[in-house]
């Protein structure tokens, strides 16, 4: 199996690039925030409890993604690996993903970090805002504070892949067909 995390932050281009890597390497596509919205879409109580959280810019509680992405594993047990996708968020995250991967006797290969300065970020998740339908894209305050989250809550993971050897960091700026040859570069090297 192949266990791959796109890691960065909103707007950082992980869901661009996850639809790349899906392709290439025939894996399956675990994105929490597709997984929420879904969520919200059909009403469920899991649903109901996250929109709150998501309207603020904030994290959903652990238990909430981790229960979701559990039974995507579950559901997608035949499938030669995984993208994960705006999961982990957090170190609990992180500590329960390794153990569920384990349990299935599959660890996290590697962590494709995508670097993008926050002016950048921001600009590009106004323009989402006015040209998608995400609400969360629309205003610049729920935008500044996700990246506060995220630089809060989510950034410190890297030092917890850094120490396992599995993080590689890759310039989230420029054409995503470049970015898409870094990545596909660095994912073969560090498959040798
Ligand atoms: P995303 O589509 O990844 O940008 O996620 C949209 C929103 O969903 C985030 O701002 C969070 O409120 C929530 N969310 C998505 N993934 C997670 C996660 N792994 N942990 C907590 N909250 C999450």
């Amino acid at each position: 199996m192949l266990n791959i995390i796109i890691f960065g932050a909103p707007g950082s281009g992980k869901g661009t690039q996850s639809t790349f890597l899906v392709e290439r390497y025939k894996l399956g596509h675990l994105s929490t925030g597709d997984m929420l919205r879904a969520a919200i879409a059909q009403q469920t109580p899991a649903g109901m409890q996250a929109k709150a959280f998501m309207d603020k810019g904030q994290l959903v509680p652990d238990e909430t993604v981790i229960e979701l992405i559990t039974n995507e594993l579950d559901k997608q047990s035949q499938a030669a690996g995984f993208i994960f996708d705006g999961f982990p968020r957090t170190l609990a995250q992180a500590q329960k993903l390794d153990k569920m991967l384990a349990e299935r006797g599959t660890p996290v290969n590697l962590l494709l970090n995508l670097d993008v300065d926050e002016d950048v970020l921001v600009a590009r998740l106004l323009n989402r805002g006015k040209i998608g339908n995400r609400s969360d894209d629309r205003d610049e305050n729920v935008i500044r504070e996700r990246i506060a989250v995220f630089e809060k809550n989510t950034l410190p993971l890297l030092e917890y892949y850094q120490k396992q050897g599995k993080l590689c960091n890759i310039k989230g700026v420029g054409e995503p067909s470049e970015i898409s040859k870094q990545i596909r570069q660095t994912v073969a090297s560090q498959l040798k």
